[in-house]
């Protein structure tokens, strides 16, 4: 098949060129492919470098040295070369055997035809080749694609997905990422072949979720591949259409889920839960005598389960922990007074905190217009926070002035009572009751220790 090539002026890395230059002046082919050439296409800076090359990894050994490369994934032909002291993965040209269960070909067979190579690849968007002239080689009409912001599998979709399910995730997620319009045909194989998602690992379908819910474009193709996505998370079923009988909700469950999504900033720890915060809301569901809904106790019931989600998909302990609690908190009020700030600081230290308010924001705005005025209170709940932390107010023991041993010394005994009268002080402090000065709160534990014998 004839190929496609136009000319890009770009500059690659230092690393990259030589890496490039030193293969071809061992006698083979070498480009840079995949995302990094798509990226470049676009205007955007990659975030990393693939290298495709027709000399095999023993080749690519001879070429650089064993001291500067790691046999990262040779049995896939891939070897990591240190070129300029930067790690760039080198991958021989290959074919891939069939496939025989949605994700593992069962056999690799290298090739000396960048073509062979580049038609292994998942969508036409990625299989493009770049080699350091700036000479893009396009096999697939992926530079016409990509022009139509069109994302389309290289090949028969069907039997694309059918070899490795993950594409389907993948190209959700550049869809996301890029806002790329599927083609028809693409499309609907993805959804067709949604159940094969089930054969993957769940760590490898997290990878790919967890980049997709970070991307520009999430609300839509969580909108409109919604079923695909209940194949991992069976639980966001009943949120879609679920009415919330409020005067403050003018959407259902998972449209306001969905707008609140675009609103807070693309982290995977507040995407994930944003995503989760109301997904107990159906099952908490009572109508008043009103005619009002109410969600009573929905925060916990949600956290449970983005707890069981999040574990049923090995997710890392900070960030399932870090959404339990955003999603159990995601209703506390934060208002805006001095002694309410350290309290929640108390609660859940500076970071959370922060992260809270982000959670809080999107989800406020996410209502209906007359929630609005909420906002301005976070603002104000934020700048008493940024003055908190500026002041280095006291909202913890380490930060207080006295400490177990000044108490022993006033007198009272070692042991429990230290503790609780610690804890009494640092209230007071919190509270705004008392200054954390060091005279004062040894004179305020004396009084607490008489109060306490009497
Ligand atoms: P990004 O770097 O933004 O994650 P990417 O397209 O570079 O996107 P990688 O996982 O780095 O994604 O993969 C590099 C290239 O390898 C892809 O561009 C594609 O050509 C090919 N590729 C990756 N995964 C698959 C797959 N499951 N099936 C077929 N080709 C794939
Ligand atoms: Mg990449």
């Amino acid at each position: 098949m004839s190929s496609e090539k136009i000319h890009v002026d770009h500059k690659l890395p230092k690393a990259i060129e030589s890496l490039l230059v030193r293969l071809r002046d061992g006698g083979f082919e070498a480009y840079v492919v995949g995302g990094a050439v798509r990226d470049i296409l676009i205007g955007k800076e990659p975030d990393d470098y693939d290298v495709t090359t027709s000399a095999e990894p023993r080749e690519v050994i001879q070429v650089f040295g064993e001291k500067f490369c790691h046999p990262t994934g040779i049995s896939h032909g891939t070897v990591t070369v240190i070129s300029e002291g930067v790690p760039v993965e080198v991958t021989t040209f290959r074919v891939d055997g069939d496939y025989l269960d949605f994700r593992h070909p069962e056999e690799v067979r290298f090739t000396r035809s960048l073509e062979e190579d580049i038609k292994r690849r998942d969508f036409t968007i990625n299989a493009l080749a770049l080699s350091p002239d700036g000479t893009v080689i396009d096999f697939c009409g992926g530079i016409k694609d990509l022009e139509r912001r069109l994302l389309r599998t290289v090949g028969d979709p069907k039997e694309r997905f059918t070899e490795d399910a993950l594409r389907i995730l993948r190209g959700l997620r550049f869809a996301s990422e890029h806002g790329f319009r599927i083609e028809e045909e693409t499309s609907r194989e993805m959804i067709s072949l949604k159940d094969s998602l089930s054969a993957l690992s769940v760590e490898r379908i997290w990878k790919e979720f967890s980049r997709l819910i970070c991307g520009t474009y999430c609300a839509p193709v969580l909108r409109r591949y919604f079923d695909i996505f209940t194949v991992f998370l069976p639980e966001i079923a009943p949120m879609r259409g679920f009415e919330q009988h409020n005067p403050h909700h003018i959407f259902d469950v998972w449209e306001h889920t969905l707008a609140a999504m675009t609103y807070v900033p693309p982290t995977v720890v507040l995407r994930t839960a944003i995503l989760f915060h109301d997904i107990g809301k159906p099952s908490c569901f009572e109508i008043g005598q009103d005619g009002i809904g109410h969600f009573r106790g929905h925060p916990k019931v949600s956290a449970a389960m983005a707890d069981t989600i999040l574990t049923r998909l090995k997710v890392d302990t900070d960030t399932r922990e870090t959404v339990i609690l955003l999603v159990k908190a995601h209703d506390v009020p934060l208002d805006p007074l001095m002694k309410n700030v350290r309290r929640r600081l108390a609660q859940y230290g500076e970071e959370r905190v922060r992260l809270l308010l982000e959670v809080k924001r999107a989800d406020i705005s996410a209502h209906s217009m007359k929630s609005a005025y909420r906002l301005s209170e976070l603002s104000s709940f934020e700048v008493l926070l940024d003055q908190a932390i500026r002041e280095q107010q006291c909202f913890s023991f380490s930060s207080m002035n006295v400490n177990g041993k000044d108490l022993i010394e006033l007198g009272i005994p070692a042991g429990v009572r230290i503790g609780s009268i610690k804890k009494q002080l640092l209230n007071e402090i919190i509270d705004g009751n008392l200054e954390n000065e060091k005279t004062a709160l040894l004179q305020r534990a004396q009084a607490i220790w008489k109060e306490c014998q009497q």
